[in-house]
């Protein structure tokens, strides 16, 4: 496999709100994170698979106080939550974030559980080996990827607040995906933060902690939230006429 010449890729959204994300990693896992700049302090949504330190490459980005939130549990999204030293997670996911579950978290596709492969093969993610497609360096050792866990600072829960001095983004509770999927939802701007709980791209309800009435529920208030953008967990940012079309469309795939 190649050496990737940089692990994380940044662009610019707005004057307050950066994207980054890793682009040697298979679409599948890599995540979508945001850093949101605020007056008194910042905010990291999801933090990536932690193969290589976001807080080091991103050291120009975090200036002062930074808040790791993590929209759910999953390796993914969680890999750096570590380096920050205040995290914000669901409460009902604090236990696996804190200590991930064995087997929970690797870079090669076969060792996810055979239902899980399948399940994901249905959604429509072609499952090749390896779950990289370059190297951070020359003697890193794919089969050796872990995930350390980190106990949130802060537990969270539906109609939370979390205030960066001149803005505040409310906890919305999408459960579905995961139990303890959240969404961070700024009503001035109309923007959602939303996780995996929506993206344009196939959505994974049949993961082990999955849940397709909660799923059912989480569509249908998702769909009424009067949105300019969402920045979601994977894939490109969209307004609310496709996020319309993503909740019918999954509403409809579920017979609702
Ligand atoms: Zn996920
Ligand atoms: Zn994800």
């Amino acid at each position: 496999m190649r050496i990737a010449e940089k692990w994380f890729e940044m662009r610019r959204v707005d004057d307050a709100i950066t994207h980054l994300w890793e682009p040697h990693v298979d679409p599948l896992v890599r995540c979508n994170i945001w850093h949101v700049r605020g007056r008194d302090r910042d905010l990291v949504i999801d933090t990536g698979l932690g193969i290589q330190s976001l807080r080091e490459v991103a050291r120009s980005l975090f200036g002062h106080a930074v808040v790791a939130v993590a929209t759910h549990w999953h390796f993914d999204h969680t890999g750096g939550l570590h380096e920050f030293e205040e995290r914000i997670g669901h409460r009902s996911e604090a236990r696996w974030l804190a200590e991930p579950p064995e087997g929970s978290a690797t870079l090669r596709a076969s060792e996810f559980p055979k239902e899980l492969q399948q399940a994901m093969q249905d959604a429509g993610y072609p499952l090749a080996g390896d779950l990289l497609t370059a190297l951070p360096h020359a003697d890193y050792d794919l089969g050796s990827y872990a995930l350390r866990g980190a106990r949130p600072t802060r537990a969270v829960d539906e109609g939370d607040r979390i205030d960066l001095g001149d803005r505040s983004f409310e906890v919305l509770h999408l459960a579905g995906h995961s139990p303890g999927s959240i969404g961070l939802w700024e009503a001035s701007t109309g923007t959602l933060f939303s996780g995996d709980a929506v993206y344009d791209g196939p959505l994974l309800d049949m993961l082990p902690d999955a849940d397709i009435a909660q799923y059912l529920g989480t569509m249908r208030r998702l769909r009424e939230l009067p949105v300019e953008v969402v920045h979601a967990g994977h894939e490109p940012s969209f307004g609310r006429a496709r996020l319309i079309d993503l909740c019918d469309a999954y509403l409809k795939s579920r017979g609702a």
